[in-house]
C-alpha cells in the first residue's frame, strides 16, 4: 500500500456548509483517486464550546475559537471558509498571507472591489483557490454543456434561470447574516448560482437589466426589537449574452413552497433542455428532429455514462446527492493543487459572478440597462 502525504484541512464555520465541506473531504478521499490524504485537522467557530462540539461531531482533531490562530498554524494546508459572507474577505486575505490554499463559499465577497483584491492576492501569492459553486459539479450540467457545444440544440437562442426557495418567506423569521447589506440579499445568495449556471452553459453575459425588491422591510433582531432590511428578497434580471442569445433570471428566497428550485431552460433552433435541482439526476431534452406526433421532452437519467457519477454508484437511476456534488468539487480542487492545473472555479471566477451581481443591483437602482465588462 502506498502512503499518500497528509493534507491538513482547516475549517472556519461548522453550520450548513461547514458540514457539507467536511463530508466533501471525507467522501472525496474514498471515492476519487486523490494524490493526497485529506486530514480533518482544525475546526474554528464562534466560541470554544461551539468549536469543540462541532470538531468532535465532525471528526476534526483540534478546535479553536480563534480562526486567525488556525490560519497561521504551519500545519494547515488549506483553509475552508464557510462563515458569514461579510467575513470572507478578512479570512481569505489572512489565509493567503499565510501561504494557504483557500476554498471559500459563495458569494465570494460583499463588493467587486473586495473580490478583486482577494483574487489578485491569491494570484500574487501563488496559492490555489476555489469558490463553492457546487451545482456546476453536477454531471448532468456537464452533459447539458456538452450537448450545447456539440450543436445538438442547434443555434442557442435563450436561457431562463431561476433559484427559488422559501427560507425567508416567514416575515417573523429573524434578521440573519444573509440580510446584512455587506454581502446579503437573494441575488447574491441564490442568484449567484443562476449566474454561474448561465455563463457555464451559454458563455459570457454582456448586458443586464435588473429589478431588485425588498418585500419584508424589517425583521426581529433577536433582542425584542426589529431591524430594517434593505437587501433584496426577490431579484429579476434580463440578460444579453455575447453569443447573441438572450435570457432572464429570478432569485427569490420568499417563494412559498419552493425548497430548491434551481432550474433552467435553454432553447435552441433544433432542441431544448430543461432541468430542476429538485430532481438533479435528470435532464430533459426536446429534439425537433423527432417524428411529428412523437415529440416531447425525454428524460435522461444520470448514470455511470455521466462521469463521475459511476465513482459513487455503479447503477444508473439510483441517484447521487447534494453532498456528493461537494465531494466532486473538493476532488477537483485538490487535483488542481496537486497537479498545478488551473482551478475549476477559483477566486477570479468568483469575482466574475460578483461583477454580474453588482451590475444587476446598479441597473435596478438606475432603472437602466448596464453593460458588464469582460
Ligand atoms: P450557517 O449559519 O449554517 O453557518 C455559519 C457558521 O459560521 C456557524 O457555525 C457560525 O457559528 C460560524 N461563524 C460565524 N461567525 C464566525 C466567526 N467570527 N468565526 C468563526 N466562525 C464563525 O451558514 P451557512 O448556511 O453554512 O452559510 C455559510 C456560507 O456558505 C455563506 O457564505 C453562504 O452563502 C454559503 N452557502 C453556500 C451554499 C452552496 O450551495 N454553495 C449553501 C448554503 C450556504
Amino acid at each position: 500500500m502506498t502512503t499518500k502525504p497528509d493534507f491538513n484541512v482547516g475549517l472556519i464555520g461548522s453550520g450548513f456548509m461547514g458540514k457539507a465541506h467536511t463530508f466533501g473531504y471525507a467522501s472525496a478521499a474514498k471515492v476519487f483517486d486523490l494524490a493526497v490524504n485529506p486530514v480533518l485537522h482544525t475546526l474554528a467557530d464562534i466560541s470554544d464550546a461551539a468549536a469543540s462540539k462541532a470538531a468532535s461531531a465532525l471528526g476534526f482533531a483540534h478546535a479553536t475559537s480563534d480562526w486567525r490562530k488556525m490560519v497561521d498554524d504551519p500545519a494547515i494546508h488549506v483553509v475552508n471558509i464557510t462563515a458569514p459572507n461579510a467575513l470572507h474577505k478578512d479570512m481569505a486575505l489572512a489565509a493567503i498571507a499565510a501561504g494557504k490554499h483557500v476554498y471559500c463559499e459563495k458569494p465570494l465577497a460583499p463588493l467587486v472591489a473586495d473580490a478583486r483584491e482577494m483574487a489578485e492576492a491569491a494570484e500574487a501569492a501563488g496559492v490555489k483557490t476555489q469558490v463553492g459553486f457546487n451545482y456546476l459539479c453536477n454531471p448532468m450540467l456537464k452533459l447539458a454543456r456538452e450537448m450545447i457545444e456539440a450543436g445538438e440544440l442547434g443555434e442557442i437562442r435563450g436561457f431562463r434561470g431561476l433559484h427559488a426557495e422559501d427560507y425567508m418567506a416567514d416575515a417573523t423569521g429573524p434578521y440573519t447574516f444573509r440580510h446584512d447589506p455587506a454581502g446579503g440579499g437573494a441575488l447574491a445568495d441564490l442568484g449567484s448560482h443562476v449566474l454561474a449556471t448561465a455563463e457555464y452553459l451559454l458563455g459570457p453575459v454582456t448586458e443586464v437589466m435588473g429589478d431588485c425588491v425588498t418585500m419584508i422591510p424589517e425583521r426581529p433582531d433577536g433582542y425584542g426589537g426589529v431591524k430594517a432590511v434593505t437587501v433584496d428578497d426577490v431579484a429579476r434580471a434580463f440578460l444579453r449574452f455575447a453569443s447573441g442569445a438572450n435570457g432572464s433570471l429570478e432569485a427569490n428566497w420568499i417563494a412559498t413552497g419552493r425548497k430548491m428550485q434551481h432550474d433552467f431552460e435553454v432553447w435552441g433552433s433544433k432542441g431544448a433542455l430543461t432541468f430542476s435541482q429538485e430532481r438533479f439526476n435528470e435532464l430533459h431534452f426536446f429534439d425537433t428532429r423527432d417524428a411529428k406526433g412523437r415529440q416531447g421532452f425525454r428524460r435522461i437519467e444520470a448514470g455511470p455514462d455521466h462521469a463521475p457519477y459511476g465513482r459513487f454508484c455503479v447503477a444508473a437511476g439510483h441517484q447521487i446527492g447534494f453532498n456528493d456534488l461537494k465531494a466532486i468539487e473538493v476532488a477537483r480542487f485538490l487535483e488542481a493543487i496537486t497537479s498545478g492545473a488551473p482551478e475549476p472555479y477559483g477566486f477570479r471566477a468568483g469575482l466574475r459572478i460578483q461583477m454580474l451581481v453588482e451590475a444587476i443591483h446598479q441597473s435596478s437602482s438606475e432603472r437602466a440597462w448596464r453593460s458588464v465588462p469582460d
